[in-house]
């Protein structure tokens, strides 16, 4: 065996870490290991092992001088990410210059099979402190209370007979509060250590199982066991009929959890029978007297109890799709490496052909992978991969607790799941033989992760597809797809495969654009809805037929203006206006969440003359409420939608014609199949062409052609009314026509112009700190060093106060890179962050986004 390793830690430190390997244990390559880290303990994964000693710091010491710390324990006894993973979290590291442990951490969602725990110990000098306390009564001179001092007797007391104990174990024991114990520590009395471990990785819940249930029931009933339904249960003490000698003795208590157990079929989890109030000790008794027996069982996966929908595969392909499937199918069966982009037109069934490529690629014993953007996974499309795939499908989602997600993830690398469907993480899926991983709508900004390690899936889909062993084939797949990926395609980089007509040659909407500025000059004041799109509705309503209405900004009002100052109401924490949500009465701010109350005077000059001003989804539900009293209408965004569910809810409600419109923010563009729908409104989707970010008009030219294609999906061809401040941006034109090749013309001449994607690789390079003053002097620093560091062909713009000059408490300033070479970017990047230490501006305060898709 080597004699050290080195371990990626989920810490921010660019590093790997060495550490021997005790005589006798055995980590593998890829597999965790439990470490000493300053005061803690850690799991990392194990990148190399070798027999090289550390780097000697100083000339001076000798290497065999060096305290080199030592593994604690191997977790695994095989890696849990093979080479080919490692190899993809190694380029994920390089490529968006994140620490390679918190790449690993993303990778694996098995936190949940380590427990963090502390314990504590009493030293020496909490030994003495006792034995003094014992002579004298009680120490001298202390700030402490005496109840305080009593406490800390009764610990030191506790733990001078015991060998370290839990901390939740001490706390409970001696009632001791956690800021007692740190003092503790700092006087010596006691040491604190951190006892982590790992936690078996099976999970396995204790069901109870209720015995002799043919023996309980009387013959008479003529039931083989009557146990399943709780009218027959002959344990009622009601009944007349006989008991057998065993039951009869059992008391109310007794016979409650009994029946409970027997209603459910049985058995029932250890943890649903706490829920029956009766004393804790029944069940024990009940075991002992052979009535119930308690035995482990593996946890079960609770799928999605949605009814699904129509099959799938009820209808014939269009040509377009036949020809799409026979593409994805040869690329796939050619087994080496591909990249294909599917450009489907909204409704022109692209979720037929990734099923259809799914389970030929099942069929052929191999496995795939599907990825969706965040709300696309409701449980509708949960319901419709168990249908097509049954158990042999995983689904991965925001939604599953660190259990059940490390359970899906055993599951998947047993291989009993060669079908994974999920949002971003699911890219890391632990399949084994990858023939194919899809990336539906893949311009989705949820496919970019916000926070270290800064990955995008769709781009580290494709690096999988390559690295995979047996050659895999990534497929992209949208109605508009980002510039990055179509300019590929043009160049040839993925091949691209067309459905231009919508299924049963359905009519894509007319778009009828209202221009607001027109309509302000002819109303004489400021509409929200314009005449049309009011006439539009009614006719629709009247007609019975539905309507989809999209503001694309939630609360209330988005601004409280003040008409004396003319000051704003903004958040405490960032430089951004409070949102106005009326019924939930409050104030909050949309970036960092922080509520307040509604004010009744001006924050800035006491004036009373405050004013709430703009429209939000809420308030638009409640204008057209005014509007059409008759009609039913729904709400969705992120304050009617908690969950997966709530989302579903509201569509289930739309389609079954329970509803008459819906409301709601981008929401509602995303990717839903209602076929009543022939009027889609669009009162606000432009507000971000004002924005300062060059994906702004990409964005909106996306968002208003995913939400026209919402209308007219069934029989009925439908309609658009398209509000705008803009009605000349060429976003809005293209979209308004359909035309996603004459935006991206256009749009590409814009990039190349201004060096943007796809012409340059670009990084956003955030400094952010609490203090205003250290934000400025970081990157003044590093801005010098940016100017005096050569660095050929790459722009370095800044820096500059960041769009949101202040998010989260923390003042922003940005540097923007743009690069042909993505190599050098990434080299100058890294110098960069050696300087930051150097200079020792800490690694969490600069913020490396390399192909940032946000840059406010
Ligand atoms: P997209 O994702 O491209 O917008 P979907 O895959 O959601 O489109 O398909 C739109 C609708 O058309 C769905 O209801 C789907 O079941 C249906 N569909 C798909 N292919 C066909 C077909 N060949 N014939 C009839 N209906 C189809
Ligand atoms: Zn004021
Ligand atoms: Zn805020």
């Amino acid at each position: 065996m080597p004699l050290f390793c080195d371990v990626a830690l989920a810490v921010p430190l660019d590093i790997l870490f060495t550490y021997a390997i005790p005589p006798g244990m055995e980590p593998v390559v890829g597999g965790r290991v439990l470490v000493p880290f300053r005061q803690q303990r850690l799991s990392g994964i194990v990148v190399e092992l070798h027999d090289r000693p550390p780097q000697v710091v100083t000339s001076q010491i000798a290497a065999s001088q060096i305290k080199i710390k030592k593994v604690i324990e191997a977790l695994d006894l095989s890696p849990v990410l093979d080479e080919h993973l490692l190899k993809l979290g190694k380029w994920i590291a390089g490529y968006y210059l994140a620490p390679m442990g918190e790449v690993f951490r993303t990778m694996l969602p098995l936190a949940a099979e380590f427990k963090r725990s502390v314990a504590y110990r009493i030293t020496d000098e909490g030994r003495m402190a006792l034995h003094l306390a014992g002579m004298s009564g009680s120490p001298a001179r202390s700030k402490r209370t005496p109840e305080q001092q009593l406490v800390e007797f009764r610990v030191l007391d506790y733990l001078a007979e015991r060998d370290g104990v839990r901390e939740e174990r001490l706390c409970g024991a001696t009632r001791v509060a956690r800021a007692l114990l740190a003092g503790m520590v700092r006087k010596r009395w006691i040491a604190r250590e951190d006892v982590s471990a790992a936690r078996d990785a099976a999970r396995v819940v204790k069901v109870a199982v209720l015995l002799g249930a043919e023996e309980a029931s009387p013959p008479e009933t003529g039931q083989a066991s009557s146990l399943g339904t709780e009218a027959s249960s002959p344990l009622d003490g009601r009944d007349a009929r006989p008991h057998t000698s065993k039951t009869r003795k059992l008391n109310a208590n007794q016979r409650t959890l009994i029946e409970t157990l027997a209603a459910s079929g049985g058995r029932l989890p250890v943890k649903a029978l706490r829920g029956v109030d009766v004393p804790r000790t029944t069940l024990g008794t009940l075991v002992r007297r052979g009535l119930i027996e308690l035995v482990d069982e593996a946890q079960e996966f609770t799928a999605s109890k949605l009814k699904p929908r129509q099959s799938p595969f009820e209808f014939e392909f269009s040509l377009a799709q036949k020809e799409a499937l026979a593409k994805i199918g040869a690329a796939v069966a050619s087994r080496k490496f591909g990249g294909l982009l599917l450009h489907g037109i909204t409704g022109s069934g692209k979720t037929a052909v990734y099923l259809a490529c799914m389970r030929q690629v099942l069929d052929a014993g191999r496995s795939s992978i599907l990825l969706v953007p965040e709300i696309g996974l409701t449980p509708a499309v949960a319901a419709d991969l168990h249908q097509v795939f049954g158990d042999e499908v995983a689904i991965l989602h925001s939604g599953l607790s660190d259990a059940e997600r490390a359970e899906q993830w055993h599951r998947i690398r047993r291989g009993e799941a060669r079908v994974v469907a999920g949002t971003r993480s699911a890219v890391f899926a632990p399949v084994s033989d990858l023939a194919l991983i899809i990336v539906d709508e893949e311009q989705d900004s949820s496919y970019k992760q916000e926070e270290t390690p800064r990955y995008h899936a769709r781009d580290v889909a494709v690096m999988r597809a390559k690295m995979a062993g047996a050659g895999a084939v990534v497929v992209l797949g949208s109605a508009t797809p980002s510039l990055e990926s179509y300019y590929n395609a043009k160049k040839n980089k993925y091949a691209l495969v067309e459905l231009p007509d919508r299924v049963e040659m359905r009519p894509l909407p007319e778009v009828e654009i209202v221009d607001m500025r027109q309509e302000f000059q002819e109303t004489g004041q400021e509409q929200v809805i314009s005449r049309k799109l009011g006439e539009e509705i009614r006719e629709r309503l009247e007609k019975k037929e539905q309507v989809m209405v999209l503001l694309n900004r939630r609360g209330y009002s988005p601004v409280v203006l003040c008409r004396a100052c003319g000051k704003t109401l903004q958040c405490k924490n960032c430089a951004v206006s409070m949102t106005h949500h009326k019924r939930e009465r409050k104030m909050e701010c949309h970036y960092c969440g922080h509520v307040e109350r509604i004010p009744d005077k001006c924050v800035h000059c006491g004036s009373e003359y405050v004013y709430f001003v703009g429209t939000g989804s809420e308030k638009l539900e409640e204008m057209l409420h005014g509007m059409f009293p008759q009609a039913r209408i729904g709400r969705l965004d992120r304050d009617t939608v908690r969950g997966r569910e709530d989302f579903e809810h509201a569509l289930n409600a739309l389609n079954e014609g329970a509803l008459d419109m819906l409301v709601g923010t981008q929401m509602i563009a995303k990717g839903h199949d209602i076929h009543g729908v022939t009027l889609v409104g669009v009162v606000g989707a432009d507000m971000a062409l004002g924005l300062p970010d060059f994906r702004a008009a990409e964005r909106t030219f996306q968002l208003l052609t995913q939400v026209a294609g919402r209308a007219g999906r069934g029989q009925s061809p439908g309609k658009v009314v398209l509000q705008t401040y803009f009605q000349d941006h060429y976003a809005v034109q293209f979209a308004a026509r359909h035309d996603f090749a004459g935006f991206y013309e256009k749009e590409l001449q814009f990039r190349a112009w201004m060096h943007y994607p796809p012409y340059s690789a670009i990084a956003n390079v955030l400094i952010r700190s609490e203090r205003l003053d250290e934000a400025l002097t970081w990157s003044g620093e590093l801005g010098r060093w940016f100017e005096k560091t050569r660095h050929e062909g790459i722009r370095v713009l800044g820096p500059a106060a960041a769009p949101i000059t202040r998010l989260k408490r923390d003042y922003r300033y940005h540097f923007i890179l743009k690069s042909p070479s993505r190599e050098k970017m990434n080299a100058l990047l890294r110098a960069m962050l050696a300087e930051a230490t150097a200079r020792k501006i800490p690694r969490t305060q600069v913020i490396v986004d390399v192909d940032a898709v946000w840059m406010m």
